[in-house]
């Protein structure tokens, strides 16, 4: 099967329909194991972008939080939050089929605080430079959850069975 086009059929049928130009497919085996489009317009759930929603029903249906073994199509390279969310369930590849310089004559999503062009610059500052305000209020009993959590994890502080590299 041509997961690609798959991930461009489902994008297409999403946009027929009303929603956004995205969709993200994931395949492992050789098999889909999850797929979604973007259903930020149908739902107005700002997180609900295609790679979200495919994770979350890949391992939903796989009962881990890490996605190894797997191969992620998604329509366009991913915005900040998706390629995070894809850092954390470690597939062994992210296949994109678009860049933003393909599809920004065509599709702009700009926001109060980033616009397509300054979102990965945005990320990357220290948060007093962010456009985003942020304040820091320290709490010592913040760090007694970790330290609470540390204690219930045998005395480990890191998560068991993620996979590392
Ligand atoms: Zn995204």
């Amino acid at each position: 099967m041509d997961f690609a086009q798959r991930t461009i059929d489902l994008a297409r049928q999403n946009v027929a329909e009303g929603g956004r130009p995205f969709a993200t497919v994931i395949v492992k085996d050789g098999e889909i194991l999850a797929e979604s489009p973007n259903l930020v317009a149908q739902t107005s759930d700002p997180t609900a972008h295609a790679e979200i929603l495919a994770i979350r029903a890949a391992c939903t249906q796989l009962g881990t939080e890490h996605l190894t073994g797997a191969t992620v199509y998604v329509l366009a390279h991913p915005c900040p939050m998706c390629l995070g969310s894809l850092y954390y369930c470690s597939p062994d590849e992210v296949v994109f089929l678009t860049t933003r310089d393909a599809y920004e004559p065509h599709y702009v999503d700009d926001r109060k605080y980033f616009e397509l062009n300054t979102f990965y610059d945005e990320i990357g500052k220290p948060w007093q430079e962010r456009r985003l305000p942020m304040r820091h209020e320290p709490r010592d009993a913040a760090v007694d959850v970790y330290r609470l959590w540390q204690e219930k994890n045998g005395g480990e502080r890191r998560v068991t069975g993620a996979p590392t590299a």
